[in-house]
């Protein structure tokens, strides 16, 4: 579908943000008229637009970006039951959804993706032929072409052809990737950090995620488990993990630990605003237990950016009250232990997501094999 060209041109700018095609010329090495033709063929095709002009110290010069409605794809979250199936345009804006009850038997939930999928299309022909891919998140790791679960604690899988299993139903390419890898992807195809070349993705919520970019691409490490901070050994010797250790971060930081550390003092708490609110007053379990967990994610966060030397840390939560006491503790934690320099440098962002994040993600990852790399890993 895209010449070789065309695709460095694609990747280029999925991995700065929109470029001029002088900016482009010198990253292809071709000339103007080469350079010419390539885009006008995109542009005729849909698939890049013109933004607004740039006015520098020449000519005004127009920016090159991606159309986001040069195709569809769908998306799937395993994260949630029932499971989210979105069908959304290339910049992550959702068109239909349905949902599919979600199932730890791998046959089970691969048919049920496949109906519900035809029966997203069947009312949308025209959508049917826009369709570029299907992608899948899921809590676990999964290997670089993208296409096996290696291993999920949370759906009790070990090297699942779950992208294979999919396919055998439907008529384009499917992809299935980690949960926050996914989302890190939607968010640097067409999100907050489209202009960030060096990255990590922190995503809070019953769980805790991360994924990394380095140099414009996602970072799977050897075994796709680069990123997996929930397991960093935070307290040794702490409470038992879901993943067999002990004293993950995901014991103390994430929404469960928290939720459980509050009903261990006999508190009611089903949301961080519930224990903020409580803090709030001069509550001091709720102070306590607040401290303890947002000193620890700060702490993790801390290690990533003495590690990677991120431009930015992005947080992901779905709670209101994020930036409460938290929030605040998260911060302290992290700049008392990077230092000073990079405390400074690294700019650190808390985004709100809704419920759909995972399946955007999802459908991110099908966006970004698209337009990039249809065939091999990132
Ligand atoms: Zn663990």
């Amino acid at each position: 579908m895209f010449s070789s060209s065309q695709r460095q041109i694609l990747r280029a700018i999925s991995e700065s943000g929109p470029l001029s095609r002088s900016a482009l010329m010198s990253i292809l090495g071709v000339s103007k008229g080469a350079m010419s033709g390539l885009v006008r063929d995109l542009i005729d095709r849909g698939i890049l637009q013109e933004t607004v002009p740039v006015y520098g110290s020449g000519r005004p010069s127009l920016l090159l970006d991606i159309h986001p409605n040069c195709a569809l794809t769908l998306g799937v979250s395993l994260m949630q039951d029932p499971a989210p199936v979105v069908l959304t345009d290339l910049g992550g804006t959702i068109i239909a959804q349905a949902t599919i009850p979600l199932s730890r038997d791998p046959a089970t939930i691969a048919t049920s993706i496949a109906k519900a999928v035809a029966q997203l299309l069947a009312s949308n022909l025209e959508a049917k032929e826009r369709l570029a891919g299907i992608g899948i998140a899921l809590s676990g790791f999964v290997d670089e072409t993208q296409s096996h679960c290696i291993q999920s604690t949370l759906l009790g899988w070990q090297n699942v052809p779950l992208a294979e299993m999919v396919a055998a139903h439907v008529e384009v390419p499917v992809y299935i990737e980690n949960d926050a890898k996914a989302v890190a992807v939607s968010e640097k195809l067409f999100g907050e950090t489209r202009e960030v070349t060096n990255f990590s993705l922190v995503s809070f919520g019953d769980g805790i995620g991360c994924a990394h970019f380095i140099d414009g691409q996602l970072y799977r490490g050897n075994h796709g488990g680069a990123g997996e901070i929930a397991h960093l050994t935070i307290e040794p010797g702490g409470l038992p993990c879901r993943c067999g250790k002990r004293g993950c971060l995901d014991t103390v930081s994430s929404m469960h630990a928290i939720r459980e550390a509050a009903r261990a003092e006999g508190m009611v708490c089903e949301q961080l605003d519930d224990i903020e609110v409580q803090a709030a007053t001069g509550n001091s379990t709720a102070i306590r237990i607040l401290h303890r967990a947002g000193s620890a994610l700060g702490l993790a966060i801390a290690h990533i950016i003495q590690l990677n030397d991120p431009g930015q840390i992005l947080v992901t939560h779905d709670e209101h009250a994020f930036d409460g006491l938290f929030g605040t503790v998260m911060r302290q934690a992290i700049e008392s232990n990077v230092l000073p320099q990079q405390a400074v440098q690294t700019n650190i962002r808390t985004l709100r997501v809704d419920h759909n994040v995972w399946a955007r993600g999802a459908a991110a990852i099908a966006a970004h094999r698209f337009l990039v790399n249809p065939a091999g890993p990132y």
